[in-house]
């Protein structure tokens, strides 16, 4: 059902600064770490269980800068794509930046991922991710810059600071979850969308593996995206329960507005959700929860076209 193993790895949820729109760190939340032994006695037995690429998230990982490039050096050794998320605080200098990218490249890092947003450039100035972009580029180490936005009017001064410079980015929509929910939804402008998930698994600091790694994890109510611990059970068993799991296999190929659809919301009712908060109302809610699982093998499955 799904061959592609890939994880995001919170190796902690530690963070040096507080961005109103986080969803992984949000106030409240405990901070945790993983040990660096469990961490790589985890990459060696995702190694073993086919997993093809760990990107390594949560809170900033750089606070733990020798620890990273262990981990990916471990990645490397083990044959797994290995991605690093980060908020770029540390690119100071041009030549405090180009010492951690030469570094990273040289333990065999694959891809940095660099957040920006009006958020986070409260706390970290736009040089700086300039400063990370740049010495990606000088070193030959494949970089991105994850450009969050509630697509705003006032984003788009932002979005030219990266348009200006040539920086390679993607735009990615702001999850009003966590610190967000205190942000102010704009409308929804578009059509139809399928809201289509990868559904790459999350793993946190305390073991705990979810089926998602971005809203899934909050889903509290009915905890339908979670797995289990990997102190009790091993790292081919939770993917195994995952990929087994038809109604996630159904989030990746059918898509979360036919599932809304196929449980009788309005086409004007569903226009009007963003992605993960129509995963939320069908997959927190046990009344929608219960009627997904019933039909999942039958009814649903055949909601085609
Ligand atoms: S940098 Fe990332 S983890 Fe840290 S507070 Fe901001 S959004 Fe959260
Ligand atoms: S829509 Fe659901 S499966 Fe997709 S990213 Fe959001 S929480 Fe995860």
């Amino acid at each position: 059902m799904n061959n592609a193993r890939q994880i995001a790895f919170g190796y902690s949820t530690r963070c040096n600064i507080k961005c109103d729109h986080c969803v992984a760190a949000h106030d409240g939340s405990p901070e945790t770490k993983m040990a660096l032994r469990s961490a790589v006695q985890i990459i060696e037995e995702m190694s073993r269980s086919h997993v093809t690429g760990i990107s390594f998230t949560a809170g900033e990982p750089f606070l733990y800068a020798d620890d990273m490039n262990e981990l990916v050096r471990r990645c490397k050794k083990q044959g797994i794509y290995s991605r690093i998320v980060t908020n770029g605080y540390w690119a100071r200098t041009r030549d405090r930046s180009d010492e951690m990218v030469s570094t990273l490249k040289n333990s065999g890092l694959s891809q940095l991922r660099i957040s920006f947003s009006r958020w986070h450039q409260k706390n970290v100035t736009r040089e700086k991710i300039l400063n990370a972009a740049w010495s990606c580029q000088r070193y030959g180490l494949d970089y991105f810059i994850s450009f969050v936005t509630d697509f705003e009017k006032e984003d788009d001064a932002q979005e030219q600071f990266l348009q200006d410079h040539r920086l390679k980015y993607f735009p990615e929509p702001l999850i009003y979850f966590g610190n967000a929910t205190r942000i102010k939804q704009p409308p929804v402008f578009t059509d139809y969308p399928a809201h289509r998930c990868a559904m790459n698994p999350y793993l946190s600091p305390d073991q705990d593996m979810f089926a998602c790694c971005d809203a899934g994890t909050q889903f509290t109510k009915t905890d339908a995206f979670y797995l289990g611990n990997l102190k009790n059970h091993s790292v081919d068993h939770l993917f195994q329960k995952k990929e087994d799991n038809l109604l996630f296999h159904l989030i990746k190929t059918m898509g979360l507005t036919a599932m809304a659809s196929f449980l009788g919301f309005r086409a004007s009712e569903i226009v009007k959700y963003r992605k993960c908060n129509l995963c939320e109302a069908l997959f927190n809610s046990s009344d929608h929860l219960e009627r997904l699982k019933k039909s999942a093998k039958t009814e649903l499955l055949h909601w085609t076209r």
